[in-house]
């Protein structure tokens, strides 16, 4: 009890980001022996914990006997389906269960809310369309926390007043963006959630009426916003900008920089880590927190591609103890170069070739204007039982969704039409806009893209 308070506690992440800080200036193989030995002891918590890795691995050879001689490399990946469907298994702490995890979610639509507690729940549909979990016990959460505070944020040491932070994006629930902004201490900052499924009217407002020092959230959203900016319909100065989950391209980080007179940083983060690598200031390139993860590119076989090439990236989450992610597989192709970048940082550096690229759907609203449904809010969406899907616009304001259910097809059905039923009416689309649903075995990908495709607008 006293050790989940002190965990949660801000002197906790306070002497995190010292260590943080310290780092960064390590050298080189320093880092590395650093980040072999977080590997080892997370290795063998999930041997001793880990119902799920304990058969994965001795079906590949290791145990706790052989752990000592294994690297990285030596593990059999994972990815978000086997994951989910052996999740009781999968997760060291055995108090979590996915059907009760599911169950919060349905109910619990703060961010801010812990579930029991203690826990951070973060939920994602993302771009492979199964949902997944991924749950942070309050020692794993303190890491992100310190990361997101002294390498994306960097707060100047002497501000005058509380930072009022602002975050565009899905917001009414356990969404990785939100769960994170939302959660800075109350005594160092204001913080205000700003739906990107609010008309654009209703963003503009909150936005005035905030003037946030920081602006966060998905990079289409930070661009809708200087787009409103340029337009002369607000008028916001904030002092840093980070851009995340979706592409930063040049165009929109032109746009952003013209509106608000300040360089975006592009962080990379995702459900699986919500700070894995951010912008180097000097070189554009992602610096890796390579302290907290492992980066690995490989090739459609799971190989590792040559340093330098591009290659799918797998994933080693280092702090995250509760629900350890071993050598697992992100949906982003990458490039990864060990030397670090030139600046005095020691990390590897990355380019991100892929990443989360959806698109806008238009209709009509009741009021005769066009507004948007926003790719994030559809990318988001969660509801217990819906395991991926699909949503098509087939006419100017008709659109289908092809869901495949898990479990009673009635019932999942009904919360998935009561869901998107508040979505269209917060958006003011709800009179407008038909909805109507199928429920499939299968959603092949796109022929063209060879990847499946969340949404896909009324091709004209
Ligand atoms: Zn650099």
């Amino acid at each position: 009890m006293l050790k989940t308070y002190y965990q949660k506690s801000n002197i906790n992440v306070l002497l995190k980001m010292f260590a943080l800080k310290k780092t960064e200036w390590f050298g080189v193989r320093q880092l590395k022996n650093l980040q072999t030995k977080r590997f080892k002891k997370i290795l063998r918590h999930v041997l001793k914990y880990s119902r799920f890795y304990q058969r994965y691995y001795k079906k590949h050879g290791i145990t706790l006997e052989n752990l000592e001689s294994i690297t990285v490399t030596d593990l059999p990946p994972i990815n978000k389906e086997i994951m989910m469907d052996n999740y009781d298994d999968f997760v060291c702490d055995r108090f979590l269960k996915r059907k009760n995890i599911e169950e919060f979610l349905s109910y619990s639509k703060e961010p801010r809310e812990k579930y029991h507690n203690i826990y951070t729940v973060i939920h994602t549909s993302g771009s492979s369309g199964i949902i997944g979990l991924f749950v942070y016990g309050p020692e794993d959460w303190a890491v992100i926390k310190a990361l997101a505070a002294i390498r994306v944020v960097k707060p100047p040491p002497h501000f005058p007043r509380r930072i009022k932070s602002a975050y565009i994006g899905a917001t009414d629930g356990h969404y990785a963006g939100v769960s994170l902004s939302c959660d800075v201490p109350k005594l160092f900052a204001r913080f205000l959630p700003i739906s990107i499924n609010s008309p654009i009217e209703t963003i503009d407002q909150k936005s005035n009426a905030f003037y946030p020092d920081v602006l966060s959230g998905y990079s289409s959203g930070v661009h809708l916003l200087s787009q409103e900016q340029l337009k002369g319909n607000i008028t916001i100065r904030p002092e840093r900008i980070i851009c995340t989950s979706e592409p930063l391209t040049y165009g929109i980080r032109d746009t952003i920089k013209k509106a608000f007179g300040r360089e975006p940083v592009n962080l990379y983060a995702a459900s699986e880590s919500l700070s894995m690598a951010v912008q180097c200031e000097r070189h554009g390139n992602l610096h890796l927190f390579t302290d907290w993860h492992i980066f690995e590119a490989v090739d459609d076989d799971l190989r590792p591609v040559a340093a330098g090439t591009p290659g799918n990236l797998l994933l080693t989450n280092l702090y995250n103890y509760t629900q350890p992610l071993i050598r697992y597989q992100m949906h982003d192709e990458v490039v990864i170069n060990e030397q670090p970048c030139g600046c005095r940082l020691p990390f590897p550096t990355m380019r991100n070739l892929s990443g989360r690229q959806e698109e806008f759907l238009w209709f009509d609203t009741a009021d005769g204007k066009r507004d948007y449904l926003h790719p994030s809010v559809l990318a988001e969406l969660f509801v217990a039982g819906l395991k991926k899907f699909q949503v098509i616009q087939t006419q100017r304001n008709e659109m289908l969704m092809k869901v495949i259910i898990d479990g009673n097809k009635e019932a999942v059905l009904a919360a998935i039409r009561q869901r998107m039923g508040e979505i269209y009416r917060e958006k003011k689309l709800d009179t407008t806009v038909k909805l109507d649903f199928e429920i499939v075995q299968d959603i092949p990908n796109d022929p063209k893209a060879g990847k499946y495709k969340l949404i896909i607008p009324l091709k004209n």
